[in-house]
């Protein structure tokens, strides 16, 4: 049913970083067949992979920015034109639907074309004010990290690598790339193209294997990590991290709300509100789970909502005219079920959906909207990462804010209400790194100029904006002296001259100089 050739396969399979001769089969998910033959890095690929890379990266960052951003133009322009080949390789191996996997690919692109457009001002050399005006000039550098490791997972995984791995690139970096094995071939593509576009070869690896060992090798010797996962995983990778006092960013799990404001549009809420919620089959970070509806409205917004979860059309297929695609394995399949089914058991009621659905692939779960659920639900706190929506009441705004807050995760949200300042405001009280005000989630993640991240147990550090760049980069002061100013000549005591410092200290701070 793939609509992937042989030879493409084997051009991907050989741009693995691997002295091995192990290799696994990845499974094309709308069949559940095999799909492509991959093999497997060890950790001294790993190894070997960081050594190849730091070399290249000491050449790659002595070359001027504007000869490694010209790499990237090229990059944008063959991933736009290579489109099509990527979205079969991002729903192949993963069962989306096909415009989720425009959507996937959208982001690379965006991200692309908005550090070309700001990496000059964010990586430009700064005059800071030095110790004393005119004795001291200071400027302020942003030095590449050196090797950055990125660890990435499976339901978003050209994006999620490459959105995080192009500034990291930009900013002069070299990278180990370990995306989740099961997808890996849209990022070896997405590496095909920017090495088609010119980027060195041996500036970006890609490994292939296991988290805590392939994944475990990279945060023992890369010079900065960068993981998209899970937050069990997350903290594992800050505490190894953290013994090498080494940096990472972490970008994780959520269980994000939706709050409606009693002067929403209820039919165009509920229409917006079906693409925050099934999006990807609910296997985004950025999905809506749990969704806030006043008292007098909820009765109203449940039916209207259920009509547009009933419009969407599910199923396995290469075009455009599915709106929601498989989950990606078993794995989740298990994970969704468990979370329906409790929910049912302990009283639930199951609004619309709550099946799998083998009659259109093995991992397919239909979306599925409940109400009645409690907290001794699995499903009320726990992030169920699939096509499930808990629909609950509240009195006041204040109310809702306060539901919307109880959780220990804090990625996204969203507010709707025809008054959007009202609504702006209320986005602005809940504990999350994005809101979108009338929107799901594309809003806040497609602004890339503005940071991406969580709060809480959803993360640490930001992509997307300035923060998304300099991440990869240490700041360094050089400072040049130009006067002597701190050590009196000889014939001059130090108590005289602590006393004339303490005097200049006082006239720098009244004149504002420092
Ligand atoms: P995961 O944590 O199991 O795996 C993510 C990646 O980490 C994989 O490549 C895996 O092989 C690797 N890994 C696993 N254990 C490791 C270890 N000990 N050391 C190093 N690497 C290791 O997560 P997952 O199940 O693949 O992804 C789903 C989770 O990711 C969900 O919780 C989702 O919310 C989260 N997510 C977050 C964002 C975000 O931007 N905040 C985006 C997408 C997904």
């Amino acid at each position: 049913m793939s609509p992937l050739t042989d030879g493409l396969l084997s051009t991907l399979a050989a741009r693995v970083c691997s002295s091995t001769s192990d290799t696994y089969t990845t499974v094309e998910v709308f069949t559940g067949g095999p799909l492509a033959t991959l093999p497997e890095s060890s950790v001294a690929d790993v190894h070997t992979a960081y050594e190849r890379v730091g070399r290249a990266q000491r050449v790659w960052a002595a070359l001027p920015l504007d000869d490694r951003l010209a790499v990237f133009h090229r990059f944008h322009k063959l991933l736009l034109r290579e489109r099509e080949t990527m979205a079969d390789l991002l729903q192949a191996e993963t069962g989306k639907a096909r415009r989720d996997a425009f959507e996937e690919l959208s982001e690379p692109a965006l991200v692309t074309s908005y550090y070309l457009r700001s990496a000059r001002r964010l990586l430009r050399p700064r005059k800071r004010a030095g110790l004393v005006p005119g004795a001291v000039a200071v400027r302020e550098l942003r030095q590449p990290k050196g090797v950055v490791g990125i660890i990435s997972p499976w339901n978003y995984p050209f994006a999620l690598s490459f959105g995080d791995l192009v500034p990291a690139l930009v900013a002069g970096n070299g990278v180990v790339l370990k995306p989740d094995s099961q997808t890996a071939l849209s990022p070896l593509f997405g590496a095909e193209l920017l090495y088609r576009a010119g980027l060195p070869v041996d500036l970006l690896a890609v490994v292939l294997g296991d988290g805590p060992g392939v994944g475990g090798a990279i945060v023992d010797t890369c010079d900065y990590i960068g993981f998209t996962g899970s937050s069990r995983t997350g903290a594992l990778i800050a505490a190894q991290a953290g013994a090498r006092l080494v940096g990472c960013s972490l970008e994780l799990g959520g269980k994000n709300p939706l709050i409606v404001l009693d002067d929403a549009d209820i039919a165009a809420t509920a229409r917006s509100a079906v693409r925050g919620c099934f999006a990807n089959a609910g296997q985004l970070c950025l999905s809506l789970e749990r969704v806030y509806v006043p008292e007098g409205l909820f009765d109203r917004f449940a039916a209207t909502f259920v009509d547009e979860v009933e419009l969407l059309r599910q199923g396995a297929g290469y075009g455009y005219e599915v709106d929601v695609g498989s989950l990606s394995s078993q794995r989740a399949l298990k994970t969704v079920s468990e979370h329906v089914d409790d929910a049912r058991a302990k009283g639930a009621t199951v609004l619309v959906g709550g099946r799998p659905r083998p009659d259109l692939g093995p991992f397919f779960y239909e979306p599925t909207v409940l109400t009645g659920v409690t907290p001794e639900m699995s499903c009320f706190m726990d992030e169920t990462f699939g096509p499930v929506v808990s629909l609950y009441s509240y009195s006041s705004v204040d109310d809702a804010v306060a539901l919307a807050n109880d959780t220990a995760f804090g990625l996204n949200a969203s507010v709707y209400g025809r008054d959007v300042v009202r609504a702006g405001a209320v986005a602005a009280r809940l504990r999350v790194g994005s809101a979108n005000v009338n929107d799901g989630y594309a809003s806040a993640f497609g602004s890339t100029d503005a940071p991406m991240g969580g709060m809480g147990a959803s993360g640490l550090g930001r992509r997307h904006g300035a923060e998304g760049l300099l991440r990869y980069t240490e700041v360094q002061a050089v400072a040049v002296k130009r006067v002597e100013m701190l050590n009196p000549p000889r014939w001059v005591p130090y108590r005289v001259f602590s006393k004339s410092m303490a005097a200049t200290l006082r006239v720098m701070k009244a004149l504002r100089l420092r």
